[in-house]
């Protein structure tokens, strides 16, 4: 069942968001060549803590940390560890925190200093895709044509979309209904309803869409052992047409990288 939520929810969400979206742009500096995804978990711990939240992902399903850290092939739920990062890797971090009740649940793939061409162009269409999937997300639509849109762009450029794993409905719960596959046929599934909030995250890798998991319990690879990347945003179902409320600026900020990426989709999110 679809828990909507009121408005006075969205944007008790909306600060929930908020809080990840900064704990990933506080991540975003710290992420470098040597430093370990248990240090990057502790400075997490830490800033959600003091701001006032509490981590989401620490004990949930029985999950050991508050982030979880995936390098490379892993395609999510890495466990955080003592391995420095090195140069030419990439490293998922997908962050949740719960305030107010609420959970935002947030992820980024960021480089480990140069990475190769190849592996930019990963991030870059996985990054599009997901606002490719997000422009999907309206009145009238259904929980197939996000998938159909992200599965489209990205199989187009040579990628395999991840099937195991799926984005959802974010509330309360870290996973409400309805679930968000990121492939799919259009018009097919539930249909989206005002107030319903998202958690889309396309989990695209390099060659084969098959993945595994590792014996921890946790850890989810690609088969092919080539990398895969992550990105996520929370968005709500605000008037017909979706709204975000999780933002990369923090991060872009962090990175001095220039871009009006979201000032662009919520400017065609306005004509949508
Ligand atoms: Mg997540
Ligand atoms: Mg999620």
């Amino acid at each position: 069942m679809i828990i909507v939520k009121t408005s006075e929810e969205i944007e008790l969400m909306r600060e929930s968001a908020l809080i990840v979206s900064k704990t990933l742009g506080m991540l975003a500096s710290e992420v470098k060549p040597g430093v370990t995804t248990l240090h990057l978990d502790s400075l997490a711990e830490t800033f959600i803590r003091d701001h006032g939240a509490i981590p989401g992902f620490l004990g949930l399903y029985e999950f050991p940390n508050t982030l979880c850290v995936s390098p490379n092939e892993q395609v999510v739920h890495g466990i955080p560890n003592k391995e420095p990062l090195k140069e030419g890797d990439i490293i998922s971090i997908d962050c949740g925190a719960i305030k107010n009740d609420f959970y935002g649940d947030h992820a980024y793939t960021f480089p480990v200093g140069e990475i190769d061409q190849e592996i930019d162009s990963l991030l870059k269409v996985t990054k599009e895709s997901l606002y490719v999937g997000i422009r999907e997300f309206k009145k009238g639509n259904r929980v197939g044509d996000v998938g159909f849109a992200i599965q489209q762009y990205c199989e187009k450029n040579g990628y395999g979309v991840v099937r195991e794993l799926v984005g959802h409905g974010l509330g309360r719960k870290m996973h409400e209904d309805p679930e968000m596959p990121n492939y799919g046929r259009r018009g097919r599934g539930k249909k989206f309803i005002e107030g319903m909030v998202v958690a889309i995250e396309p989990m695209i890798n390099l060659g084969t869409h098959r993945v595994r998991q590792h014996p921890d319990g946790w850890t989810i690879t690609t088969q092919d052992n080539k990398p895969s990347a992550h990105f996520e945003h929370n968005v709500a179902l605000v008037n017909g047409k979706p709204e975000l409320l999780s933002t990369f600026a923090y991060i872009y900020e962090a990175l001095g990288i220039e871009s009006n990426e979201e000032e662009e989709f919520r400017q065609k999110a306005l004509v949508l």
